[in-house]
């Protein structure tokens, strides 16, 4: 941060200008100035105290040194987001937010039925450095990335897992909104005509993006148990298909299993097993008779 301009303009004001930073608002001082609201940070911030000084714009009770000025600059930053992430479940940092969701600050949902639904900034985690910042789409439920790389670096920590929950409980006409719009499912078609449920490039995945429709779909929508199953045992990959280049996608597929005589049959040369150890992860070596080890 710059502190040579910081007798010109409050520290929260430049963050929240900074590129990149549109989707903060300026958290209000009293609320940063009220301990209870911070209970809890001063374990998880570094410099916690030289950070809160550096937020709040107060002089540092003992000079910092050149070497920690980063440190606490990076921790005020982390510090100032994760107060973000408290002071938006607020009613003036609902309200801040609301003005930008009018705004449409935060972009309009890409599905072409959801017909510019605007998105509202929501983190998969409360803990930050885990995942950068979504936007969730209150028409079809989905989360995205945001369309612009500058918001790629944000912590999703920095707004939270309640914010969206809590904005449309605020704000019931979003839900209104949602209700105008149509949740259709684009349909392919070919010359006119629908494409069979059955066939292979048809709409048989559609129920990924369907709702329940009558009572007995909710009930049933409601028991429904979501888990991924086990991966199965991997296939045997047929010794017709293992030309040079099928051989290196499933080597690097399966991986790391290699098998040292189909490696000796194909003749791999010294360019192939270089690609091989760069996509199956492993080092492999030469100096085995014929095949390859993994070392
Ligand atoms: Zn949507």
């Amino acid at each position: 941060m710059d502190y040579s301009s910081e007798e010109m303009e409050p520290w929260i004001s430049q963050f929240c200008s900074m590129f990149g930073h549109d989707y903060f608002v300026e958290v209000a001082p009293e609320f940063i100035e009220d301990d209870f609201n911070l209970t809890g940070l001063s374990s998880v911030i570094p410099y916690y105290k030289q950070a809160l000084d550096v937020i709040l714009d107060l002089e540092p009770e003992s000079p910092l040194s050149p070497s920690d000025a980063p440190l606490v600059d990076h921790a005020a930053e982390l510090l100032y987001g994760l107060i973000h992430a408290r002071y938006i479940l607020t009613k003036p940092g609902l309200h801040a937010m609301a003005e930008k969701y009018e705004r449409n600050c935060f972009g309009s949902c890409p599905r072409y039925y959801c017909d510019g639904m605007h998105l509202i900034p929501i983190g998969r985690f409360d803990s930050p450095g885990i995942e950068t910042v979504r936007l969730y789409c209150p028409n079809c439920n989905d989360i995205y990335l945001p369309s612009s790389s500058r918001y790629l670096n944000i912590d999703g920590a920095f707004f939270g897992t309640s914010f969206a929950g809590m904005f449309m409980k605020m704000f019931p006409e979003i839900k209104r909104q949602s209700n105008e719009r149509t949740r259709d499912i684009f349909q392919l078609k070919l010359f006119g005509f629908r494409l069979n449920e059955m066939a292979p490039c048809g709409p048989r995945m559609k129920w990924l993006r369907q709702w329940p429709s009558n009572e007995r779909e909710y009930k049933e929508f409601e028991m429904c148990k979501f888990g991924i199953p086990p991966l199965s045992v991997v296939d045997t990959v047929d010794a017709d298909q293992m030309d040079e280049d099928a051989e290196n996608s499933t080597n690097g597929g399966h991986g790391g299993s290699v098998d040292a005589d189909k490696n000796k049959d194909a003749d791999a040369d010294d360019v192939d097993d270089d690609m091989n150890s760069r996509k199956t992860g492993y080092h492999t070596n030469h100096s085995t008779e014929g095949g390859m080890s993994i070392i």
